[in-house]
């Protein structure tokens, strides 16, 4: 891997053979906005909200919600912040929320579910981020959707909520970009009758390949039991991709494995020129890109798809500069 210098670390990340890859940060926490300077990211790929109601003893009014989305805009000055609208249940609970009992929290009422069945919650958060965006430009993205039908009734919400503040002559955002966490197997599969009414997709990868390989992300005896660079995975991702590329709607990669080396590069390979991830991993991810030559490796991933090896991962450590590593 090249040394990258001072100001390259700061810069754009660039392939070996020129390709542009925006890097963005994960963030949840207002104080997380300082990594955006510090690691020169391009913005904030995935801005959990449900942080703020984690946290919480009562259910966060609109008023304090519009306050951190708004101080949140103020600190990346300028970059874009993606924010997702709440994602509670499963494995992310909210004190004052009724505890549920599940048989099956991970497969069950949580994030859009909550959010479309119980509308107030959801309406007053997008209230709350047309509220702090007035003026500027606000990006919204919706997560755990499983149909289409899901993707369409929030954005009806938003857009709703839209009509809402110019009816009361309220400040607009100066534009609008929803957006579709992509999590599920269902929603993969189902992507070109939803693309429509998406302005920009985020693969929730973290999700995505629990549910794809049906291992409890959180269950160490079987979180680690399958790779994502198994062939049938990457087909999944290359599908999502094709398919983004093909209606021109921007795709970016926010779970864990775009900030794992050999992930990353891979998902570079298969055409992903967006990745967001924790901070603290952005900066070695930017050098392992700098040393990439992604054209190469998309070549060697298209002939290796077809393997039928559990994963590529041990061809891919032999293979080096052969494979553009
Ligand atoms: C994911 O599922 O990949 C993701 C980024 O969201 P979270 O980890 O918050 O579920
Ligand atoms: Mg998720």
């Amino acid at each position: 891997i090249r040394r990258l210098s001072y100001a390259e670390m700061r810069g754009p990340s660039v392939t070996l053979d020129g390709q542009r890859v925006g890097l963005h940060i994960n963030a949840g926490l207002l104080v997380e906005l300082s990594h955006l300077e510090q690691t020169g990211a391009d913005g904030v790929g995935l801005f959990r909200t449900e942080f703020q109601f984690m946290v919480a003893d009562t259910l966060p009014r609109l008023d304090a919600q519009a306050a951190v989305y708004g101080s949140v805009l103020d600190a990346a000055n300028g970059k874009p912040v993606v924010f997702r609208t709440l994602d509670l249940g499963g494995d992310k609970v909210a004190p004052f929320a009724p505890s549920m009992v599940e048989p099956n929290p991970a497969l069950g009422w949580r994030a859009i579910r909550m959010g479309l069945d119980r509308p107030g919650l959801l309406r007053y958060q997008l209230r709350a981020l047309i509220q702090a965006a007035a003026g500027r430009p606000l990006h919204v993205m919706f997560p755990m959707i499983s149909a289409p039908w899901e993707m369409r009734a929030a954005r009806a919400m938003l857009e709703r909520e839209l009509q809402h503040a110019e009816h009361n002559r309220h400040p607009l955002p100066s534009e609008v970009k929803i957006g579709l966490m992509l999590e599920t197997p269902g929603i993969a599969w189902a992507i070109e009758h939803v693309i429509d009414a998406v302005d920009f997709v985020s693969v929730g990868a973290n999700d995505l390949m629990q549910y794809f390989f049906a291992a409890d992300r959180q269950n160490a005896r079987v979180s680690d039991r399958y790779d994502v660079l198994s062939p049938a995975a990457l087909g999944l991702f290359r599908q999502i991709r094709n398919a983004c590329a093909k209606h021109d709607v921007p795709v970016s990669v926010c779970g864990e494995i775009a900030s794992k080396p050999l992930e990353a590069a891979v998902l570079i390979g298969l055409g992903y020129r967006s990745l967001s991830m924790a901070a603290a991993n952005l900066g070695p991810i930017k050098k392992l890109i700098s040393g990439l030559d992604a054209d190469k490796l998309g070549t060697w991933l298209a002939s290796r798809m077809d393997s039928p090896a559990d994963s590529l991962r041990p061809l891919l450590l032999n293979a080096g500069a052969e494979a553009g590593l």
